[in-house]
């Protein structure tokens, strides 16, 4: 394949995960810094190679798929995103492009979720997300648990107004709720967007949050304004203020492009001021008689731009640099700053990788450093002011011992990677073991988080990862800060953990580089956890998407003993160690499933993700091309009709019969 076609491919296939992420699960991995580099790479290649082009892909719409979780509204008006430039060259050409020199607003961008307001004679009646553009989800219910937005309007004009702005959370509110997150041991949001986005997206059972967190909004667009003799975007954000709509006071209306650009100077600073975050100035033409002339294009209007500002640095001093322990031993030093505000919170400590990175930037104790942050929690040094070097920095260098149970540390030859070696007792291993072992990919153990994990470990309760259900009521609560309610909720979850797939547990065992999609491959090509064990590398090798590195880590966890003796300890606890049936194709191919009612043992979810697992599908409703319907407990109309169409129906116990043969 030409290689401008391979990178596309590439970036294609990079993008659509990220964008994945970021919009339908509101957990970036990514910055948006970065994120914005591939879609740059893209477009550039787009323009030079459209032979190889994918015209329908997501950069050319508006990102996001509305969820199943919540009902489908149609925007009559586009919700669209915003074309973006970074440097004011880039500005320029788009004041050349739309060919108009006066009158622009410039208002902050604000980072935060897309939603329009309906509201009918004055009474808010109907909210929604973005979603694609054209679809969003109904998020009316949430939306009315925001504080921030008027039930009722002030000197309104009768009918319909539909309105559209940003739904935020402050920075007070985020750093708040992240400090609490942190001491429950919960993993903490990315940043305010996130925790903004996740929080408005709760299922309707779990709405309280939006109260309890509290969530802002900013408006700052009126759908079909001229019906109501707007005619200036600078009068649209005037008249929402008058009817008790809240709008940012961030914004100006300028000339021409210089006072544009003087309002982006300005404001790159300023804006950290502000307690909401911000990543740029949307600049709008203001003379909005002339946006449907100028148009849009699938994506963004034409009359519009954000000006995105680069991610944000702050210079502090590197107090010390401490080693963390990971789960496979690894060992990472982390810099421990002079606490610096960036983003708007509050900034303790930087990543700093491993050694070569710290030996390759010259990073010493003392330094005083460059650091950046603009996603992720943790940020990272940029580059180091050798200018204020006095002679009392230290170099830095890695611990001959591991910090948690004194083993020599390794160096294995061809990796940067520096190990303690004691997978079987080094208490920070076994907390990050233990903690991964819990997590939702794995055993899925509710209330089992980071905080208790490690305290568990800190009272010598859990040496290996079996010792976790072999406690008794009396370990528990004599565990700090577990009262009786709590005890008896993780043990009820530990034992419902015990019927999770195979997959769960391959992927809960933590294998080197063996993850969810790892795990499934194997189950799927061997079926029991025996034949694993058994397994050459060859015959792991040969599985198409498993290479030879995962191939050997597989084959040398299995051939530790400790490993095996916990193996064995699973079994005899009950656990799911797959079926004895060879399994050579994905045995739900072609089967659709549909829920109704609650079930016992787990959510809808969770029982929909072994289905899929098999490669079969979920359906929301009863159809002829249903193939069987899982009745739980309380079900409604779909039974009925399943009845009717003489659908299969299963009860709960038949389903994970079922689902147990075929793992
Ligand atoms: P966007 O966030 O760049 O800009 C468009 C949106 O800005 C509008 O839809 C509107 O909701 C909002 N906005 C805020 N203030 C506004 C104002 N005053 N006037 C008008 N609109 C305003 O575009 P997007 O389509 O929502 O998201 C794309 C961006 O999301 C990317 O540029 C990237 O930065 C980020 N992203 C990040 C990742 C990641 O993995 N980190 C993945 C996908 C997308």
């Amino acid at each position: 394949m030409n290689i401008f076609a391979a990178r596309m491919n590439e970036l294609y296939g990079l993008i659509q995960h990220h964008s994945e992420l970021y919009y339908d699960k509101d957990s970036p991995e990514i910055s948006d810094a970065e994120y914005d580099l591939l879609v740059r790479e893209l477009n550039a290649l787009e323009k030079d190679y459209p032979q190889f082009a994918r015209k329908d892909f997501l950069t050319h719409k508006v990102g996001g798929t509305p969820s199943d979780l919540f009902a489908k509204v149609n925007h009559e008006t586009p919700m669209l995103s915003l074309d973006n430039v970074f440097n004011f060259d880039e500005l320029e050409n788009f004041f050349t492009r739309i060919k108009h020199e006066n009158n622009f607003t410039c208002e902050m961008k604000i980072d935060g979720l897309a939603v329009s307001l309906i509201y009918e004679d004055g009474v808010f009646v109907r909210g929604a997300t973005r979603g694609n553009g054209h679809v969003g989800e109904d998020l009316t219910e949430n939306l009315m648990l925001v504080d921030d937005i008027p039930k009722r309007l002030k000197n309104y004009p009768s009918g319909k107004i539909e309105v559209r702005g940003e739904i935020l959370m402050t920075l007070d509110r985020f750093n708040a709720l992240n400090k609490i997150r942190e001491e429950n041991g919960d993993n903490l949001f990315a940043n305010p967007r996130n925790a903004a986005a996740g929080t408005l997206r709760q299922a309707p059972r779990n709405n309280y949050v939006i109260k309890e967190r509290g969530l802002d909004i900013f408006l700052y667009y009126v759908v079909d304004a001229q019906k109501f003799g707007i005619t200036k975007q600078s009068d649209a954000l005037t008249w929402l203020d008058e009817l008790g709509l809240p709008v940012q006071k961030a914004w100006k209306l300028c000339k021409d492009f210089d006072e544009v650009k003087n309002f982006v100077t300005d404001w790159e600073v300023e804006r950290l001021k502000l307690n909401y975050v911000t990543d740029g100035v949307v600049i709008k033409l203001d003379d909005l008689t002339l946006w449907p002339e100028i148009g849009t294009t699938s994506h963004a209007p034409r009359w519009a731009v954000a000006y995105k500002y680069p991610p944000e640095e702050a210079r502090t001093k590197i107090l010390d640099i401490k080693i963390s322990v990971g789960r496979t031993g690894v060992l990472t030093p982390v810099a421990i700053l002079e606490p610096v505000k960036l983003g708007g919170t509050q900034v303790q400590r930087a990543g700093l990788h491993n050694a070569d990175e710290i030996s390759r930037k010259d990073i010493r104790i003392g330094d005083i450093v460059r650091v950046r942050k603009a996603a992720e929690i943790i940020p990272e040094v940029i580059s180091v002011d050798k200018s204020m070097r006095n002679g009392e920095e230290k170099i830095f260098t890695m611990p001959e011992r591991c910090p948690a149970c004194n083993s020599e540390i390794v160096k294995i030859p061809g990796e940067v990677a520096y190990r303690c070696p004691n997978r079987a007792s080094c208490s920070a291993q076994l907390k990050e073991a233990l903690k991964y072992f819990a997590s939702r990919d794995g055993m899925n153990i509710k209330g089992l988080g980071n905080r208790l994990s490690a305290n568990l470990v800190d009272a010598g309760k859990v040496k290996t990862l079996s010792d976790i259900y072999k406690l008794k009521f009396d370990d528990w609560i004599q565990i700090d800060k577990v009262r009786e309610r709590m005890a008896n909720f993780v043990m009820s979850q530990l034992e419902i953990s015990k019927s999770r797939p195979l997959v769960n547990l391959i992927t809960a065992l933590g294998i080197k580089d063996v993850g969810k999609n790892a795990a499934a491959l194997l189950v799927e090509h061997f079926g029991n956890i025996d034949a694993i064990k058994n397994a050459t590398i060859e015959e792991i090798a040969s599985i198409e998407g498993i290479g030879t590195v995962i191939a050997e880590s597989v084959r040398e966890f299995f051939a530790n003993e400790a490993n095996l003796n916990l193996i064995e300890d699973f079994r005899s606890m009950g656990f799911q160690m797959g079926s004895e049936i060879k399994i050579t194709g994905k045995k739900l191919d072609g089967k659709i499933f549909v829920f109704t009612g609650t079930l016992s043992t787990m959510t809808r979810e969770e029982a929909g993700e072994k289905v899929k697992a098999l490669g079969g599908k979920v359906s929301n409703s009863v159809s002829s091309k249903t193939s069987y319907l899982v009745a739980g407990d309380k079900t409604g109309s779909k039974l009925v009709k399943a009845e009717k169409l003489g659908v299969k129906i299963l009860s709960e116990q038949e389903f994970f019969d079922i689902i147990n043969l075929l793992q």
